[in-house]
């Protein structure tokens, strides 16, 4: 008994010295728009723009082969939350929020008693506009107040991680959930001090120069997201809770002759960086296997020891992280995308518009494009031409019939039943802010 006594204290103790507490692990989710793969150090890019993400993509797993299944702000955010596609949520469109109905990673997490904060800095993510402050606490999405009066309707990322830190610095019960969202690759890219490359090399060309502008949005977001998981390490906050890093789309930078994003379904704007860390997760891990956005909500909920909402549709990839289960072959991932935000009489018209302008899916090296407004295909080769150049669809070719077959069928089984949010959202205001951020349908 007195033995028992001794361990009990000794157990108490340690708690109260090592700050561990029984609660489930927290999720810290830090995002960034617009924020494709290969200009990421850890993904291979010469420019060193991003130091801070890849030492946390090195501290756990990190997905080599990562897609969205949109390339669109609202509508990749509602499948990141929900893990469901557009034509299923009904935020098809920038502009369009999520149906009510969608059941979200933060309304499980609020439902299992944790604290839910968001800190948002971009437009198209208002609550309005998305529906997606569904189970949060505190969904901070009131920089447009302070900033109306200028051109750059984002919110800069210092104050993205001044507003995550304070959250965190006043101590919300645990476990909790943080999403901080950073949108400085967002276009119009602006050059920040300190943070801009300029070899002497380089060519001199208008597209350089966006690109140029582009990196250093990158590199000084990822200063930014540097000073914030300082702040996590801190608080020992790293001791328990997940951090997942993801971008809800890349960006065309000129290639396709696109410069933007939402267009196309071309590996520049579909391939995001993707990892996970936290404790019991093995460090330096790179996955060659293939991971979707979709599998982001059902993964954070893996780790947490929490099942996945019914509808979910991504898988769990905490279980073959860990060695669980083998990983899954050849997983096809869909893909599809939306014409841009309208309003007013263009959204009453969308009855007749709401299908996608692509859809597509994703089969190890093979991609399989449908242009439907135009009923054209593309069949392409990731590994014999990454650049996405050669179109190999042809009528005649077995592996064209089989692959077309499937794609159409899996269009059919939805075509008819799109889901479509409230087209009223957008007011004459929010329109003027989607214009400026290139959202809006041409
Ligand atoms: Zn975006």
């Amino acid at each position: 008994m007195k033995l028992l006594k001794k361990v009990l204290v000794t157990l108490a103790l340690f708690l109260f010295i090592s700050d561990i507490s029984w609660s489930k692990p927290n999720l810290i989710l830090i995002s960034v728009d617009t924020l494709r793969q290969d200009h990421l150090g850890i993904y291979g890019y010469d420019r060193n723009t991003s130091p801070n993400i890849d030492r946390l993509l090195k501290s756990g797993a990190w997905f080599d082969k990562a897609d969205c299944n949109v390339p669109l702000t609202t509508p990749s955010f509602a499948s990141l939350m929900s893990s469901r596609y557009p034509h299923e949520t009904g935020a098809t469109r920038n502009g369009i929020p999520m149906l009510d109905g969608m059941e979200t990673l933060s309304e499980i997490l609020k439902q299992n008693g944790y604290s839910t904060a968001a800190i948002l800095s971009n437009w198209p993510l208002k609550k309005n506009l998305s529906n997606l402050q569904k189970g949060f606490d505190l969904y901070d999405d009131k920089f447009y107040e302070k900033r109306w009066l200028f051109f750059n309707d984002e919110r800069d990322a210092k104050e993205v991680t001044s507003l995550a830190a304070s959250w965190l610095e006043s101590k919300p019960k645990p476990p909790f959930l943080l999403w901080a969202h950073y949108s400085e690759p967002h276009s119009p890219y602006q050059f920040h001090r300190g943070f801009v490359f300029n070899e002497p090399n380089r060519p001199d060309t208008e597209t350089q120069t966006k690109i140029d502008a582009y990196d250093s949005e990158v590199a000084y977001a990822d200063s930014q997201i540097g000073i914030l998981l300082n702040k996590i390490r801190e608080l020992k906050l790293d001791q328990n809770s997940l951090i997942v890093f993801i971008a809800d789309h890349g960006e065309n930078l000129g290639e396709h002759g696109y410069l933007g994003h939402g267009r196309y379904l071309y590996q520049e704007s579909i391939r995001i960086p993707f990892g996970v860390s936290g404790p019991g997760i093995p460090s330096n891990q790179k996955i060659e296997s293939q991971a979707e956005l979709l599998d982001f909500a059902p993964t954070a909920l893996g780790y947490l020891g929490i099942p996945p909402g019914k509808m979910m549709r991504g898988r769990n990839l905490i279980q073959p992280i860990k060695g669980e289960i083998p990983w899954e072959k050849n997983r096809l991932i869909y893909l599809e995308t939306f014409p841009g935000a309208v309003r007013g009489e263009g959204a009453q018209n969308l009855a007749n518009t709401k299908k996608p302008i692509w859809i597509g899916f994703q089969l190890n090296e093979v991609k399989l494009l449908y242009y439907i407004p135009g009923s054209r295909w593309q069949m392409l080769n990731l590994n014999a031409d990454p650049q996405e150049l050669k179109n190999l669809a042809d009528p005649a070719n077995q592996n064209f019939i089989l692959y077309s077959d499937h794609l159409l069928k899996w269009f059919h089984s939805w075509e008819h039943s799109i889901a479509q949010g409230n087209t009223d959202a957008l007011t004459e205001s929010d329109r003027k802010k989607l214009e400026a951020l290139g959202y809006l349908n041409k």
